[in-house]
Parts: C-alpha cells; structure tokens; sequence
C-alpha cells in the first residue's frame, strides 16, 4: 500500500506571509505562461481559440448540447467561468450563457472585425472564450457565445455538493 510522505524536504513549513487578503473577491493567482507553454499544454484546436482568439466552427462542439447540471471551466487554467443555470439554447452553434460567474470574465473591445464586438476571455489566464452580445434571455440580456473548445465541462454530481 501506500506510505505517507516522510519528511517532506527542507521547505516543509508555511510561510509566515499573514496579510489575509480580503474575503469578498475571490483572487486565484494568476496564470502567466509563455507561447511555448501553451502550445505544450493546450491541444492546437484548444491554442487556436484561446491564444490566438480563433473560432471555432459551429455545431462542432458536443458542450453545444449538453445539459446536464454542473460547471463550465476554462480548459486553459481550470478557473470555474460559468454554471449549467446560466446556458441556454441559442440557436448560434456554439454553447451559449446569459451569465459568467461573477468576476471570471474580463472584456475588451475586439477590432478584428469591421464591426468592433467585445470579446471576453478568462480573467485568470487570459484565455480567450467568445463574445459578449446584447440579444440573449432575461434576466440579463446578455448572450456570452463561447467557444465549446475553450470550456471544460464539470458535471455536478462529481463534485459532491457541501
Ligand atoms: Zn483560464
């Protein structure tokens, strides 16, 4: 069987770092890596939408219809961007969400288009996921059209809740 750790190195304690951060907004640290990491990391569909702010095709993506209860994460970092209650079906192809969890999404314009759109990516690692449009479901009225490939799907019932 296995054995427990004994003596975990030199650096086994805490550091005495104590200045609690503040408690309201959660602050995951920062994922900053370089392009070659990336590459290393993400699969070239994956690297294509998240880095370089590709699209992908619609209808591709099998999370376009999934439904089942649980969390959408950033396939590039992990940090949790949406909740099953906040997609719906918008008929665009791509899976689609009138609400990302509060503080996971940043947004900037995108001038790649004659029309300029606001494009929105993960505030943790950068990654791009989609665009923000103002045509989707009460309550918000917003549509966030993202990219299956960028989103990792979490069913609910594999993180037991409480
Ligand atoms: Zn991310």
């Amino acid at each position: 069987m296995s054995e427990p750790p004994s003596g975990s190195g030199p650096h086994a304690f805490e550091p005495e770092n104590d200045a609690t951060p503040a408690p309201s907004k959660r602050n995951a640290p920062k994922l900053d890596l370089s392009r070659p990491q990336w590459r290393q990391r993400l699969d070239e569909e994956q690297f294509r939408v998240l880095r370089l702010q590709g699209t992908e095709r619609a209808f591709t993506s099998p999370l376009y219809l999934e439904q089942r209860p649980g969390t959408y994460a950033c396939v590039g970092c992990g940090e949790e961007l949406f909740s099953s209650e906040a997609k719906y079906e918008s008929g665009t192809g791509w899976p689609s969400f009138f609400q990302a969890i509060e503080g996971r999404v940043e947004t900037q314009q995108d001038y790649h288009m004659a029309v300029p759109r606001v494009e929105y990516h993960c505030v943790r690692c950068g990654g791009h996921h989609g665009h923000l449009f103002k045509d989707g479901p009460e309550p918000t009225g917003l549509r966030y059209c993202n990219n299956g490939t960028s989103l990792k799907f979490i069913p609910r019932d594999a993180s037991s809740p409480g």
